[in-house]
């Protein structure tokens, strides 16, 4: 929570800032309500332009793209030209909640999806995130909102459901940074106090300026925090794209939110579902996750224990030190006792808070602040990845990244990889500007942040992410570029989420076959793998990454939060099938009746996956399209396959010694601890690229990873535009048909 105290008349500053705006366009629309989960029409904003205008939603966007991701991919499709780069002003910022999003009944349904050209990539970029705004604007009129162009000066856009206004204004004096500017945005455009929950903003901070790892914050009001709070569309660097179009925030301010604002088909088949899981989440998750207490941060001490948590940039799994930061210090740390959903409805209330941390550095230090979270992510990736393990400055540090727009992700995986070119002497203070980056140094982790802020400094250099930081040192000289290229943990530029990949070979395709990037969103498989071996044949890890990706996009199209779908899990699920048990059939089965319940058509289980499969094969061929997404792309770093040095061998030497005799067929003893490297690098090298083979076989694509006519037919996405893109990479394979 911001601390007014340190304010005198905190409404007359609002009312004073409010005055400072000068209207640039106003746009009257008739706001609208959804039905059977849609409104119809999209808005379009341009900001070079100021044109406003309503599109409509064609019958065909519904049925191939669905919503959410769908609905974003396609526009930026429209919007944009092969040779687009992320700064020019034709790209765009989509955010779209999906047709199912902001129903209340059933848990994990308020989520928006946020589509842009990656900075950090250079293709398009999507990301899932909480809070209100999503919901709103689609009870406000609109399935998604598209924002092009660039404005000149700082300014905000309002959709006011309210009043049937679209209003771009000029805002000079609101803070960028998000912590800051959800509150004074929400204060500003609420009619009262009961009014508060029914704005959310969306804004981005200064270090989304100068970095290209923005993020987006999401705000919801917390009635009972009296706050705002906020939730991140963290990957891909779409803060970055916002800041760079001058937008300081969008606003949303909706009518007051009640049960059936979807106007669903079978209002009471909904219900009925939701109710279930309500239930059984009630039952279920103390004894199971204890999400309600802890978050995902429950999760910190699990990997530890299945040498699993990303440690000093994946080195390691575990450390004896991940006690500090583990589940039981964050249930101490959040406050308890308030329901913490980020959307209505939701019964699993994971959005933990820390309230009262009084920040230690910085331009709000002594301001006491409400820091959201830490997920899981976050203390794994800013703590022990980078070999600190302070819950203090975990907080510090996540209450930065969030306000000033930074993914807490990529930076952690960001320090993480220039702490280890710090201990491989590749860095040093003469090259830092004087900054240690010694393994747990908080306060340089911290400085390099505001740094980013502030635009100076080597911050600026982190900021650009670990590829560009590859190619930039290894241009200068500073380390040797092959072993940058094995230690920066990065596919297609985008950074690592936080877990260790070098034993399951499924979770390695799980993340480098990802479209996005290394996202754990898409496919995260290391249980099935290598703790249940449940899929032991390279058919069966193939058959898992065509699954589980799929079925995990289907959320994106639809306004869904995975969590409910298996953080926790009905009590007799273990009595199906170890393979069925892991895609929780009876959760499936909920889904495929909340879509049927609300947009009133039927889905049985492999329709929701043929829905996915054609979003999916649609954003491969939109990155082929964008110069990415053939096979040389889909390679990890050594680091995510198999250890690198000799320290990271010799930590678990046993293991590896053992494999060598039992998978590879060779005696390790009298072997150097350097050929035995190289011997583990070829095995598990050719076995990634087998891996890779029955993937792209299963998904129908071929073997440079381009997605087969007969794909996207069976998709029906052969549309002329996208197969205009895939014939030449065909014909380079010799494939006519
Ligand atoms: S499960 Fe957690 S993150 Fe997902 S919608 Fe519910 S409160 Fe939000």
């Amino acid at each position: 929570m911001y601390d007014y105290t340190k304010r005198t008349s905190y409404h007359d500053k609002i009312s004073e800032m409010r005055n400072a705006h000068k209207t640039l366009t106003e746009t009257s629309f008739k706001p609208s309500l959804p039905e059977r989960g849609y409104t119809n029409r999209t808005l379009y904003v341009n900001l070079t332009t100021l044109e406003v205008k309503e599109k409509q939603v064609t019958q065909q966007m519904k049925d191939l793209f669905i919503g959410g991701r769908g609905f974003g991919l396609w526009d930026l499709w429209n919007a944009i030209k092969p040779t687009t780069k992320w700064n020019d002003p034709e790209n765009e910022i989509i955010i779209s909640p999906g047709p199912l999003g902001g129903n209340t009944q059933y848990p994990g349904s308020g989520k928006s999806l946020v589509v842009s050209l990656s900075p950090t990539t250079g293709i398009p970029i999507d990301s899932n995130v909480g809070g209100y705004f999503g919901p709103l604007l689609k009870f406000s009129g609109f399935d998604a909102i598209e924002i092009q162009g660039k404005a000149k000066t700082d300014v905000i856009i309002v959709i006011d459901g309210q009043k049937g206004k679209i209003i771009i204004e000029e805002a000079p004096e609101e803070e960028a940074n998000s912590h800051v500017a959800a509150e004074q945005f929400t204060h500003m455009y609420a009619e009262n106090h009961d009014d508060l929950r029914n704005v959310s903003v969306v804004a981005s901070g200064r270090g989304a300026e100068n970095a290209l790892i923005g993020c987006l914050n999401f705000s919801w009001f917390d009635v009972r925090r009296g706050a705002s709070r906020l939730k991140q569309a963290g990957r891909g660097g779409i803060g970055t794209v916002f800041r760079n179009k001058k937008l300081k925030a969008l606003v949303v301010h909706a009518p007051v939110v009640k049960g059936d604002m979807n106007h669903a088909a079978d209002f009471d088949r909904v219900a009925e579902v939701g109710i279930k899981m309500h239930q059984e989440l009630s039952d279920n998750d103390l004894k199971q996750c204890r999400m309600r207490r802890q978050g995902t941060a429950h999760l910190v001490e699990v990997m530890d224990n299945y040498d699993l948590l990303p440690v000093k940039n994946f080195q390691y799994g575990n450390h004896p030190d991940t006690k500090k930061i583990a589940s039981e210090v964050w249930d101490k740390r959040f406050t308890q006792g308030i329901p913490d959903g980020c959307w209505y409805g939701c019964s699993m209330q994971c959005s933990k808070g820390a309230d009262g941390h009084v920040v230690k550095s910085g331009p709000y230090k002594g301001h006491t602040v409400t820091v959201d979270g830490p997920e899981y992510e976050t203390a794994a990736g800013v703590g022990a990845n980078c070999g600190i393990f302070d819950p203090d400055w975990l907080l510090e540090a996540n209450f930065y990244c969030d306000t000033y727009g930074i993914d807490t992700i990529s930076f952690g995986t960001s320090t993480a990889f220039v702490m280890e070119c710090w201990q491989r002497g590749i860095l040093n203070k003469e090259r830092t500007g004087g900054i240690a980056l010694d393994w747990g140094n908080a306060e340089s982790q911290l400085e390099l942040l505001h740094q980013m802020a502030r635009g100076e400094g080597f911050g600026m250099i982190v900021g650009q992410g670990v590829a560009r930081m590859k190619k930039i040192f290894a241009e200068k000289g500073w380390g040797n570029a092959g072993l940058l290229k094995d230690i920066g943990m990065e596919v297609k530029g985008l950074e690592y989420s936080q877990y260790m990949s070098k034993e399951s070979l499924a979770q390695q395709g799980g993340y480098a076959l990802t479209n996005k990037g290394p996202q754990h969103d898409e496919a995260w498989l290391i249980f099935m793998d290598m703790v249940n071996n449940q899929i032991p044949s390279f058919e069966d890890k193939a058959e898992a990454l065509h699954y589980f990706p799929l079925f995990r996009t289907w959320f994106g199209l639809n306004g869904f939060c995975k969590l409910p779908w298996n953080d926790v899990e009905p009590v007799d699920n273990h009595k199906h099938p170890p393979m069925d048990a892991a895609k929780v059939p009876e959760h499936v089965q909920n889904y495929c009746e909340v879509f049927a319940g609300i947009t009133g058509r039927e889905l049985t289980k492999e329709g929701l996956i043929s829905m996915s499969e054609t979003v999916y094969n649609f954003q491969r061929v939109f990155n082929i399209r964008m110069g990415k997404g053939l096979r040389e792309h889909d390679l990890p770093p050594y680091r995510s396959m198999g250890p690198v040095t000799e320290e990271e061998y010799e930590s678990r030497q046993e293991r590896y010694d053992k494999q060598l005799k039992e998978l590879i067929g060779v005696n390790p003893s009298g072997k150097s601890v350097q050929e035995k490297i190289a011997l583990h690098r070829a095995y598990r090298e050719g076995r990634y690229q087998k891996l890779v083979d029955a993937v792209y076989k299963r998904r129908g694509w071929t073997s440079n990873g381009v997605p087969k006519l007969e794909t996207l037919q069976r998709c029906k996405i052969d549309l002329p535009e996208v197969v205009a893109v895939v014939k030449p990479m065909l014909l380079k394979e010799g494939i006519r048909d």
